[in-house]
């Protein structure tokens, strides 16, 4: 697997962990609520099943309760013993699976639940406390823990009332535990596996999101650590600017920053020309172009004559005007993807591409007569200079060498006249 950075670990833990804090409490929030409204759902249908059973008595078996005989267990409704009557309550609880019993005083006389051996548990009590709520008030009342027969129920317990206002007995109706839970699970189901569904895309998501942000953060830190390490030419990756976010803002103000400390590096700051360190990347760019095509590259180098004089005469700021003149002229007269930069003082390298040496010698002969016939003003003062130049094929050996026999060229032309552009043809021994 591959080895996480500690941002991507920090953010992956900021992200992913408070998701499922958060996922966490919203589970139990939603199933508290959840649990709490079944209960009130219990509630109701308990209540509305004790309702449908007191009333169903009431109808069928009009009159009041009492009991009968000397030992009081027959139940007695009007005139209808219920001891055996079992049938509309049994029928409630197949329906509704809703136990229900109907209590003289706290004794049960008819009901549906049960024992373990199968038999219906007539004759037990219910415990003292619902006795002395539903008994001792009158109110109905709703409890969520009763023991019964030792099963946990949801039970719901109304008082039953003659008709001189008497409290005589109550209806019990029951729901067993698990029956309840199993439906409030059921209702939270849906709940869980949608919010799981919701947290995990999400989580998704924002760790894809994280993943990427950490990725272009490398690569930011990359292209950073190659700048500082002096690699000017080394560009941001694409995926960075497209961002459009602060990621994407610094890695523009770096660039800006490379490509100043570029400028300062490679650049004239006079002409504006590349400098002496760059000329060599820029031959070397020519080379490398040039060299799977058969296409040639002539170099040439050129010097302002008796520039000195110029600096005597007419000041060094002149003298300056001048440089820059040149170059502009020079700059503007090589063609493609020649290059020109500034050598030396008043010297510069020119390279030519695609071109033979006797191509560049028109060229640099246009450029001579541009020279020649530009007048610089500055000060008050108009100056004009001319230029001698040395040119060299590209292909004869090295950097190094190509550039020594441009300058032993120009040497020479300085020797025979200056204002002149001289090729190995021109020499005569
Ligand atoms: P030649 O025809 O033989 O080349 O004679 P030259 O006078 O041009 O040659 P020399 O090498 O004697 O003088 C070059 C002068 O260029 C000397 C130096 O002061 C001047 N120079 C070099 N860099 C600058 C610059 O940036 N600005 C100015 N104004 N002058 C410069
Ligand atoms: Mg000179
Ligand atoms: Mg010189």
């Amino acid at each position: 697997m591959k080895k996480r950075t500690s941002l991507q670990k920090n953010i992956i833990l900021v992200t992913i962990v408070p998701m499922i804090v958060l996922g966490s409490i919203l589970f139990a929030i939603t199933y508290s609520h959840i649990k709490k409204t079944m209960k009130e759902q219990f509630k109701t249908e308990l209540s509305d099943v004790a309702i449908a059973t007191s009333a169903m008595l009431d109808f069928t078996f009009p009159g009041d309760y009492k009991t009968f005989g000397t030992d009081s267990f027959i139940l007695m409704k009007g005139e209808v013993p219920l001891n055996d009557r079992f049938e509309f309550i049994d029928e409630v609880k197949e329906e509704s699976s809703i136990e229900i019993s109907v209590l003289y005083d706290n004794v049960r006389f008819l009901t549906t639940i049960r024992n373990e051996k199968g038999d219906r548990i007539l004759g037990t009590f219910c415990n003292d406390i619902i006795k002395e709520d539903v008994l001792g008030t009158g109110n109905s009342q709703f409890y969520d823990n009763v023991i019964i027969s030792g099963e946990d129920y949801f039970c719901y317990y109304q008082p039953l009332k003659n008709s001189d206002g008497r409290i005589v007995g109550m209806i019990g109706v029951a729901k067993a535990s698990s029956t309840v839970k199993s439906e409030s699970l059921q209702a939270v189901v849906p709940v869980i596996v949608f919010g799981t569904i919701i947290i995990i895309l999400i989580g998704v998501i924002m760790f894809a999101y994280a993943e990427r942000l950490t990725k272009d953060l490398l690569k930011l830190n990359k292209y950073v650590g190659e700048v500082a390490k002096g690699n000017l030419q080394t560009n941001l990756d694409n995926s960075l600017t497209k961002r459009g976010d602060e990621l994407s803002q610094m890695g523009s103000s770096i660039m800006i920053m490379q490509r100043e400390l570029r400028k300062l590096i490679e650049q004239d700051p006079l002409t504006g020309l590349n400098n002496r360190r760059s000329a060599a990347k820029h031959m070397q760019r020519l080379i490398k172009e040039l060299d799977n095509s058969n296409e040639p590259f002539t170099m040439a180098l050129g010097d302002i004559d008796f520039f000195k004089k110029v600096n005597d005469t007419y000041g060094h700021d002149a003298g300056d005007e001048v440089l820059k003149m040149v170059a502009s002229t020079l700059k503007e007269g090589v063609p493609g993807k020649g290059f020109v930069s500034r050598w030396g003082g008043e010297e510069f390298l020119i390279g030519f591409s695609g071109m033979d040496v006797e191509k560049a010698k028109d060229c640099l002969e246009n450029i001579l007569n541009v020279i020649r016939n530009t007048t610089v003003h500055t000060g008050g003062m108009d100056i004009n200079v001319t230029m001698s130049f040395g040119v060299a094929p590209g292909k004869v050996a090295t950097q190094d060498e190509i550039v020594k026999s441009a300058d032993d060229l120009l040497y020479y032309a300085k020797e025979h006249g200056r204002n002149r552009i001289c090729d190995a043809s021109d020499v005569k021994e």
